[in-house]
């Protein structure tokens, strides 16, 4: 299914001064020392597209340092004058985007506390009606696609057409080495439901910490993201929000020359075929691993038949526990992964119960 949103290209509103695109400025603005110093270097490295800066920041404490407020804005005014960048901050209701607009910011962001809650996103969406500025929407901290739709859903339903949304991990209960997990899945689905929307990864909120920015960056673009928005500042060590996982602006432009740009197709045309060739391959395989499980459910229907008519249970636990372990080693020989085998094998297993649990409750149809 695809969703009908009407989004205009990441061109129309955004040109990359390099390749990837790359956002980037401090979590936080702190001091207009600290901004100014931080978006010169990024933009001297020109490899910069956007300078991002936090002005109201949203911490899970209060006490905690809530973002510089409004004279931020006249700080970020000057570094945009002073370097060229266009310059984006996180907007969480109507008063931000009332002075963020007066500021002459160029592009809004909708952090992940904002996105889970359909009141705030709306109250933004209705303070941006006839407002033509481009809007970034956050994933939501839950895992939830319909959240994030839902506010992609609502900006475009207040007329905003230059839309895109940021993946930047997803809060999670099982400890990690991530901050928040990146649960690429979602954001593949997102950009199956709406397949012309822009979509930016955010490494630095889904690591955590400097060191896995690189690895998560890289990823993101293999996954065919548009860009990344990296969290940078002139003096990590002293940040006042997320030190940990900021960088300076050196490091990101190491970071950025070691990252390999690929692109969905092979200019090269003998290397388009010898792809094509080795799909076709896969295609050949796919489908006789599908008319293989259906063979099999086959099998699997008539053991449920003849469970029923002998009054046998459906799961026998030995004999389950018995298949997992000569296939999972198996697998392994094979060199498969085994984590992901047993969870195929049990998928398997869990539609062979179903159709056997169906049979079984035919049975006084059949009788
Ligand atoms: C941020 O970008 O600094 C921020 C607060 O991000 P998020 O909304 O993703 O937590
Ligand atoms: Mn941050």
């Amino acid at each position: 299914m695809k969703l009908n949103l009407n989004i205009e290209p990441l061109s129309a509103w955004l040109t990359p001064k390099h390749q990837p695109l790359v956002i980037a400025g401090p979590c936080s603005a702190e001091t207009e020392d600290q901004l100014l110093s931080t978006a010169r270097l990024l933009a001297d490295t020109g490899k910069i597209s956007v300078l991002r800066a936090g002005i109201w920041k949203p911490r899970t404490r209060p006490g905690e340092f809530e973002g510089i407020g409004s004279v931020g804005l006249e700080w970020l005014k000057k570094a945009k004058a002073e370097t060229g960048l266009p310059v984006t901050v996180e907007v969480a209701n109507a008063k931000h985007v009332e002075e963020a607009l007066a500021a002459g910011v160029d592009i809004l962001w909708v952090g992940a506390r904002s996105t889970v809650n359909p009141f705030t996103v709306q109250e933004i969406a209705d303070a941006l009606k006839g407002v033509d500025i481009p809007v970034m929407v956050k994933n939501p901290v839950n895992p939830d696609l319909q959240l994030w739709v839902g506010a992609l859903e609502r900006f475009n339903g207040a007329g905003i057409t230059k839309l895109a949304a940021i993946s930047r991990g997803f809060s999670s209960f099982e400890k990690s080495s991530f901050r928040n997990e990146p649960m690429w899945e979602i954001t593949i689905q997102l950009k199956s439901l709406i397949p012309h929307l822009p979509v930016i990864c955010d490494p630095s909120h889904i690591c955590g910490n400097r060191e896995l920015i690189p690895y998560i960056s890289q990823k993101a673009l293999d996954l065919e993201m548009n860009g990344l928005m990296i969290e940078s500042h002139i003096d990590p060590s002293v940040a006042w929000t997320d030190a940990k996982q900021q960088v300076t602006p050196a490091a990101l432009s190491d970071l950025i020359d070691h990252l390999t740009v690929r692109t969905p197709e092979a200019k090269n045309p003998a290397i388009s075929d010898k792809l094509a060739e080795l799909r076709k391959q896969i295609d050949k395989l796919d489908d006789q691993i599908i008319q293989k499980l259906a063979e099999r459910m086959k099998i699997v229907e008539k053991i449920g038949e003849y469970k029923r008519d002998n009054d046998i249970t459906i799961l026998q636990l030995n004999r389950w526990d018995e298949v997992l372990e000569k296939r999972a080693s198996f697998a392994k020989a094979l060199n498969l992964d085994e984590e992901f085998t047993t969870k195929l094998l049990e998928l398997i297993h869990g539609e062979s119960i179903k159709k056997q649990t169906a049979i079984m409750n035919d049975k006084t149809v059949v009788e």
